[in-house]
C-alpha cells in the first residue's frame, strides 16, 4: 500500500474507533448550522465557541431569522468572541443567501467562496460536510499533521508551500467519504498531533511518521514570516453625566467596527505623566466642561491578531447639566450595547455589568 493511502486509511480507522470529539455540529447536514459553527470557530476555540453556537441557534433557529435581525442584535450576541468582522459578515451573508438564493446555500465550494466571510477553508468544510464534495480542508491542524507525517520542509506561509499543502491535502482525501476524512484529520490534529507535546505514543501513524523518525517534530511545520505586532494607545473616558454614561459607536473602517465604546482618544504613546495627557484631552475636547476625577485607572491590554491595544480608563463625573456632545449616546443600561472585550472587563471590574 502506498504511503498516501496508508495515511488516509489509518486516519479514517482511528476516527471510526470512537476517537471523535463530540460536538453538536458534527455530522450535521444543515448548511446553515454548519456555516454558523464554522464562522464561530474560525478564530475561536471549540470550548468557547460552543456556548455562542447554541445561543445563536436559540435566537436565530434558521437563516431567515438571522437575515431579518438588526445588526446591533447580532453584534450583541457575538460580544466577547472578538474579530467582530466575522459577525458583520455573518449577518451580511445571511441576508445575501436569503435574497439571492432563496435562503438555500449554494452547494459547491467555488460558489460558497464568493460569499462574504467564507474563505477556502470554510467553503471546503461546508461543501464537504453538507454535500460530500471531495475537497480538503486546509487549516493549521491539517498543515501540522501533513508537515510532520510526510516531513514537508516547505514554509506553509510561502506561495509554494500553500499550493503544495493544498494539493497534498486534496490528493489524500477519501473520495467516498470526504466529510469523514476532513473531520478525522481536524480531530486528529486537535487531539493527537497537537502543536506542543503531540501524543505520539497514542498515534496510529507513529510507525511511519517521518518527523518522528528524523526527530523533527518540534521543528515542523516551517514558517517564514513573523508578523510585526503594532501597538495602539487609547484613553477611554467613563463619564457619569446627568443624562447617563456617554458612549460612542465605532463606525470607521478600523478595529471594533460596529461596536460601542466609552469616548476614546488615541495617542501616539503614553508618557510618564498620564494625568497631564488626560487633562490635555479634556481641555481640547470639552473646553467648556468641568469634570471631577474619580479614578485614573491602570493600563489594560488586549491582544488582537496583529495589534496590541493598550488602554487607560478614566472615571470622571461631569459637573455640568448639559450634554457633552451631540455625537454621543447616553445610557443608564450598558448591558444593552455590544462592547469590545477590554471595555467589558473594565465594566465588570467596577461591578457595573
Ligand atoms: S507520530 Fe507524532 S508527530 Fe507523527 S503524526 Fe503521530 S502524533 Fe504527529
Amino acid at each position: 500500500m502506498n504511503r498516501e493511502l496508508h495515511f488516509t486509511q489509518k486516519l479514517l480507522a482511528w476516527h471510526r474507533n470512537d476517537n471523535k470529539r463530540i460536538m453538536p455540529w458534527k455530522g450535521e447536514k444543515n448548511a446553515y448550522k454548519v456555516w454558523l459553527s464554522e464562522i464561530i470557530l474560525q478564530q475561536t476555540k471549540v470550548e468557547q465557541g460552543l456556548a455562542y453556537y447554541l445561543r445563536f441557534l436559540e435566537t436565530f433557529p434558521n437563516l431567515r431569522d438571522l437575515a431579518e435581525a438588526e445588526e446591533d442584535e447580532v453584534l450583541r450576541l457575538w460580544q466577547g468572541l472578538g474579530y467582530y468582522s466575522r459577525a458583520r459578515n455573518l449577518h451580511f451573508t445571511a441576508k445575501e443567501v436569503q435574497a439571492k438564493y432563496g435562503g438555500i446555500f449554494p452547494k459547491s465550494s467555488t460558489e460558497l467562496i464568493q460569499l462574504k466571510g467564507i474563505g477556502e477553508y470554510t467553503a471546503a468544510a461546508i461543501s464537504s460536510f453538507v454535500n460530500k464534495e471531495p475537497i480538503a480542508v486546509v487549516d493549521g491542524n491539517v498543515i501540522r499533521v501533513l508537515a510532520r507525517y510526510f516531513r514537508i520542509q516547505l514554509p506553509f506561509d510561502s506561495a509554494e508551500g500553500k499550493n503544495f499543502f493544498r494539493e497534498k491535502a486534496n490528493h489524500l482525501i477519501d473520495q467516498q467519504n470526504p466529510d469523514l476524512y476532513n473531520q478525522a484529520i481536524m480531530d486528529f490534529g486537535a487531539t493527537i498531533c497537537k502543536p506542543k507535546n503531540p501524543d505520539c505514543a497514542a498515534c496510529p501513524l507513529m510507525d511511519s511518521c517521518l518527523a518522528k523518525q528524523d526527530n523533527l517534530i518540534s521543528e515542523l511545520p516551517l514558517k517564514t514570516k513573523k508578523v510585526a505586532i503594532k501597538k495602539r494607545y487609547f484613553i477611554a473616558l467613563y463619564i457619569e453625566t446627568s443624562h447617563g454614561i456617554a458612549l460612542q459607536k465605532r463606525e470607521e473602517e478600523d478595529i471594533w467596527k460596529g461596536l460601542y465604546q466609552l469616548p476614546s482618544f488615541e495617542l501616539k504613546a503614553f508618557t510618564k505623566n498620564l494625568e497631564l495627557q488626560v487633562n490635555e484631552i479634556l481641555k481640547r475636547e470639552f473646553p467648556a466642561e468641568h469634570f471631577k476625577l474619580i479614578e485614573l485607572g491602570k493600563m489594560q491590554k488586549q491582544k488582537l491578531s496583529h495589534r496590541e491595544i493598550q488602554i487607560v480608563f478614566v472615571h470622571l463625573k461631569s459637573q455640568n447639566e448639559q450634554i457633552l456632545s451631540d455625537s454621543y449616546i447616553y445610557t443608564r443600561n450598558l448591558a444593552k450595547f455590544a462592547f469590545p472585550k477590554v471595555f467589558i472587563l473594565y465594566f465588570q471590574s467596577k461591578g457595573i455589568i
